[in-house]
């Protein structure tokens, strides 16, 4: 709908932040709200996003978002709702799952947990007891919050065992795991990172996890997308649960999955719903089924090799940059560096990166106590950029971190390379 009220037109978008979506009934209605997505609109296409769980999901998907589903109450599963008026509910969720189950080669797929933090709790709620051993990847080593941190439910309802990566290569130790789960005998074994930039080998989780009788729950928040493009190694065929988000590399919108054989099926479904959850967002359910046809198509597993291939010559050039990069690279969209040789920890460095308009987190290191910095490469290549711009990032990336030159500069530098890749052009 055109845009027309003077207020309107105050807080309409200007002509160089195109929205996916018609946003007037919005800026009329309420200009406050309006201007604050607007403001956001433009951070995101003004600055450089490279936290490594972001990523710029499609007009379609985005457009699914923000249609009447969202109004749609759907407790239960298709067929067997606690609702009236599911029809449509139903049909969105049949396809989502038969996408998923197609996309990942798997017998099963809950697409309802609201997050991946969901679907990780309704896995343990599948599998586990309170007070049962879990062996994860610990938290100083890459862990997720699911994966036994205090403050979460992980860490209150289950014991935690937790594996680490080899100091010097920054590698999984996969001789350590296996004494750790011999020596614990946990019920359930976790792999799956927030920061790992290797592919974990899933077939050693495997026979690791049938020596001693566990489960192997693979939390593939991450790669997920990287799987759907073929891009990494599936896990699906070695783990009894593969749990996942959908927005990180697989571009959909905010939400989890779980995937599993039949024999777990029920179990899976009954501890999303009822244990862990009430009525499905089915906007969301929908829209997972929009990102999953969108994963499904060739392009996807272009754009997918390419975030790999991104993050690789991204690695390579912060490491000429004089940053240490942890693993000496990677495999996957994440690259972790260590900016200790610059002479500053990654606290200060993000300052720095802020301030000249680049987005990062910082993390843990596998060595010492000093923090790195965890980037990622889905949002940059959905924008389009190229191995050659990857160059430019590093070389405004090294200038920041160094605060060297003008300030300036530096932030408009950041900015024409963002704007020159709009992630919603036209
Ligand atoms: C992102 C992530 C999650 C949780 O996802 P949310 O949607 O933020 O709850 C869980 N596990 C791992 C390994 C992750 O990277």
């Amino acid at each position: 709908m055109p845009v027309t009220t003077p207020a309107a037109r105050a807080a309409a978008p200007p002509s160089d932040t195109a929205m996916p979506q018609d946003f007037g009934a919005l800026v009329r209605q309420d200009p406050e709200i309006a201007g604050i997505l607007l403001a956001e609109a433009g951070r995101q296409s003004s600055t450089l996003q490279l936290i490594a769980a972001e990523n710029f999901t499609s007009p379609a998907v985005l457009a699914t978002l923000g249609s009447p589903l969202a109004n749609k109450y759907a407790e239960g599963y298709p067929g067997a709702r606690h609702h009236g008026g599911c029809e449509q509910a139903d049909a969105a969720e049949r396809v989502a799952v038969r996408r998923a189950m197609s996309l990942f080669g798997a017998e099963h797929a809950n697409v309802q947990p609201h997050s991946g933090s969901s679907a990780v709790l309704a896995a343990y709620a599948a599998l586990l007891r309170p007070g049962d051993t879990v062996l994860a990847m610990g938290l100083p080593s890459g862990g997720h919050l699911t994966h036994g941190a205090p403050g979460n439910f992980s860490g209150r309802w289950f014991e935690f065992a937790g594996y680490g990566v080899d100091p010097d290569s920054g590698l999984i130790d996969y001789t350590q795991v296996r004494a750790l789960a011999r020596a614990r005998r946990p019920k359930a074994i976790v792999c799956g990172s927030i920061s790992y930039p290797r592919h974990p080998d899933y077939e050693q989780f495997r026979h690791i996890a049938d020596e001693v009788g566990a489960y192997l729950i693979v939390d593939a928040a991450h790669p997920m997308g990287l799987i759907a493009g073929g891009a990494a190694p599936s896990p699906v065929p070695y783990a009894d649960v593969v749990c996942a988000t959908t927005h990180k590399v697989l571009r959909g919108p905010r939400g989890g999955m779980i995937l599993c054989g039949v024999e777990l099926s029920e179990r899976i479904d009954r501890a999303v719903f009822p244990f862990t959850q009430g009525g499905a967002q089915m906007h969301t359910v929908a829209a997972k089924a929009v990102a999953f046809g969108e994963a499904a198509t060739p392009a996807y597993a272009v754009y997918a090799h390419r975030v790999v291939a991104h993050a690789r010559a991204l690695a390579a050039a912060l490491e000429d940059e004089g940053f240490e990069v942890t693993t000496g690279g990677t495999d996957t969209h994440i690259v972790v560096v260590d900016p200790g040789p610059l002479g500053v920890d990654g606290r200060t460095a993000r300052e720095r990166l802020m301030a000249a308009g680049m987005v990062v987190d910082t993390c843990a290191l596998p060595y010492g106590d000093a923090r790195g910095m965890r980037l990622g490469t889905a949002a940059v290549t959905t924008q389009g950029m190229d191995e050659d711009d990857m160059a430019r990032i590093a070389a405004l990336f090294g200038a920041a971190v160094r605060e060297e030159g003008d300030a300036g500069a530096l932030r408009a530098g950041v900015r024409a390379l963002a704007e020159g890749n709009p992630p919603y052009p036209g």
